[in-house]
């Protein structure tokens, strides 16, 4: 499995930086987003390391189907499900990605509006 060693989120996997994790399945993890912007916001990553969901999607068949999957089940866990929640990949530093491990937001507990900023 790949991580890098200055990545946040790899540091998160490896248990060196603290989180609330969530939810854990075999390829991915799930912990709260901590500047949360609903009442649940919960990020599903990936165990390893890819950049972002365009460069998962070209070299891991699969891996994003099991993010989308593991955010369904976060959902449902949260109780948000049947109200609606969304799921966002920002993907690039242009629409707002900061921490270059490819993530999912799961939002969710609040009214979402339509195009986000
Ligand atoms: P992005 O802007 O890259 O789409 O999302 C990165 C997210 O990671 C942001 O929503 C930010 O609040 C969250 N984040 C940044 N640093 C940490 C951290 O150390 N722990 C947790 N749990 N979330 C973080």
């Amino acid at each position: 499995m790949t991580t890098q060693d200055d990545c946040l989120f790899c540091k998160i996997v490896r248990g060196e930086v603290p989180a609330e994790i969530v939810r854990e399945g075999e390829r991915t993890i799930a912990f709260r987003d901590i500047n949360p912007q609903a009442p649940t916001h919960v990020l599903v990553i990936p165990r390893e390391h890819y950049a972002d969901a365009g460069a998962a999607a070209e070299t891991d068949t699969g891996l994003l189907d099991a993010i989308v999957r593991e955010a369904r089940a976060v959902a449902e866990d949260e109780g948000v499900a049947e109200s609606g929640y969304r799921l966002v990949f920002n993907t690039g530093s242009g629409a707002g990605q900061t921490v270059f491990h490819l993530h999912g937001h799961l939002l969710g507990g609040r009214g979402l509006n339509w195009p986000p900023g």
